[in-house]
């Protein structure tokens, strides 16, 4: 046996897999940002000058509940539908060549942003952890496996918010491809069976206000929706 815990070991994340009774178990949550140039363009940014780059959540920001709390400290909570890629086989240093034969499936997800803690980071050059990385702050779809939805490259990527279209793209629009940024991501951290990358989101990105009902996917992959808490 082994020893107990001094104090209650946390829940091991687990996410709903298309037509699988076992779930995925979330070990890290990667993001990329700015991998779409409207995006960054938006955010008051040149992608011909600034490359894609990495930051990350915690796995209890993964969420499949039908019900995200609002989170405190924001009057700016923002949405940004994104690309999800599941990781089956960890490596450092994984060829881009190579690099589908690590992806477990597929999914949509949405990172959920306190836009007003984030440019106050940005502006005193602090970590955006406040930002990015509450509990719930990742809610996704079911996780699709790739014998399902194969490897997309292309495809329309969507969210909406109360029933009227908010954003939109294209997965081929992404500036780094998926194998790009599974290669790039490897060089930093060695990645692990349940890792998720978030592969960056396109423009249209905006706030949602209490009570938000939010419906979002990636056409090919999977759709899911949820009700933001009052
Ligand atoms: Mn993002």
């Amino acid at each position: 046996m082994p020893p107990d815990f001094v104090v209650p070991a946390p829940p091991l994340p687990r996410l709903r897999v298309r037509g699988r009774r076992a779930g995925f178990p979330v070990h890290r949550v990667y993001c990329v940002g700015r991998n779409y140039a409207e995006h960054a363009r938006e955010m008051g940014h040149d992608p011909q000058r600034e490359a894609p780059f990495f930051f990350s959540k915690p796995a209890d920001a993964a969420t499949q509940s039908g019900r995200v709390p609002y989170p405190p400290c924001t009057t700016d909570l923002h949405h940004e539908v994104e690309f999800v890629v599941a990781i089956q086989q960890g490596g450092c240093d994984i060829a881009a060549a190579g690099a589908l034969a690590h992806v477990y499936g597929y999914a949509a997800g949405v990172d959920l942003t306190r836009r007003d803690l984030q440019a106050t980071a940005k502006r005193q050059g602090r970590p955006w952890d406040t930002a990015k990385a509450f509990a719930g702050s990742a809610p996704v779809t079911e996780i699709v496996p790739v014998g399902e939805c194969g490897h997309p490259r292309a495809g329309r990527i969507f969210l909406e918010v109360d029933g009227a279209l908010a954003q939109q793209g294209d997965l081929a629009d992404m500036i780094w491809s998926v194998p790009e940024i599974i290669a790039e991501l490897s060089r930093y951290f060695e990645l692990q069976p349940g890792d998720l990358i978030f592969t960056g989101t396109p423009a249209g990105v905006g706030a949602l206000n209490p009570g938000a009902h939010v419906r979002f996917g990636v056409e090919g992959v999977a759709t899911s929706e949820f009700h933001l808490g009052a």
